[in-house]
């Protein structure tokens, strides 16, 4: 899909409701001229930038909400801005002295790849994923309730979806719920007040009443602080997406594929 299909795209079905997908319309002006370009060269691998951090990187293989590779993922690797790499570098030492490490679940998105969730999300018929990733909700809402939409903040290349990895129990730590799972027991206010970091235990928001624990939202909480002590904000409906707050690509969408950069 190109650029002026999108915005054909977005206009329709503004008509009826915003557009979102779960890649996040934070911090972006849906209406705002897109500026699309393949300039690698403010970009870093991260592996290289954070060598503690661990990758698992969703959209390269087929355990995601798809089901398949992803368009644009050409290598399990993560890339981000230099400036999002240096703020991510300081989150990573901060929670390595608490016992823990990064663990990535994905950080530049191609415009590509949010083209092919768009594709999916049309395609009502594939549900293959749903079990694992939107049990509870029928593949329908997922573009009017802005679980998927044309454009992702990820696409800025200062987003990254991401969890702590406990070095005691070598597992990752419990948050009550998984990467990508289409829901409101996704948001950072589910069972509590993510401001004040105080478990309340409300979960009325779940469609299917479902919880998470006092611990499982305090290990939330220890993402969330590390995160936006060294400049990253939150995302409202994902604990585990964040963005860099002074991200240096406000308006433009890359369209490079990922890949080591040389
Ligand atoms: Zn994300």
């Amino acid at each position: 899909m190109n650029f002026s299909k999108i915005r054909t795209f977005i206009a329709i079905l503004c008509t009826a409701c915003c557009i979102c997908v779960t890649t996040s319309c934070s911090g972006s002006d849906d209406n705002a001229p897109v500026s699309p370009t393949d300039d690698t060269s403010r970009f870093v691998t991260l592996s290289e930038a954070i060598p503690d951090a661990i990758l698992e990187i969703r959209y390269y293989g087929t355990y995601n909400f798809v089901g398949a590779r992803i368009d644009g993922y050409e290598q399990p690797v993560a890339l981000l801005t230099r400036e999002a790499a240096a703020a991510l570098k300081a989150v990573s030492d901060d929670v390595i002295s608490q016992g823990y490490r990064l663990k990535i679940y994905d950080a530049y998105r191609p415009q590509k790849a949010v083209d092919h969730f768009v594709r999916w999300a049309e395609d009502l018929n594939d549900t293959r994923m749903k079990p694992y990733f939107y049990a509870d909700l029928d593949k329908g809402v997922l573009f009017e309730r802005e679980y998927i939409m044309a454009k992702s903040g990820h696409t800025r290349g200062s987003t990254v979806d991401l969890t702590l990895f406990d070095m005691t129990s070598e597992k990752e730590l419990d948050m009550g719920g998984t990467f990508d799972w289409f829901g409101p027991e996704s948001h950072p206010d589910f069972c509590g007040d993510p401001e004040s970091g105080t478990y309340t235990g409300d979960n009325s928001q779940s469609p299917a009443g479902r919880s998470i624990t006092p611990e499982q939202f305090a290990h939330r909480m220890i993402l969330r602080r590390a995160m936006l002590k060294h400049g990253f904000k939150p995302f409202d409906t994902e604990w585990w997406h964040f963005t860099l707050a002074d991200e240096p690509f406000p308006d433009t969408y890359f369209t490079f594929p990922v890949r080591q950069i040389e």
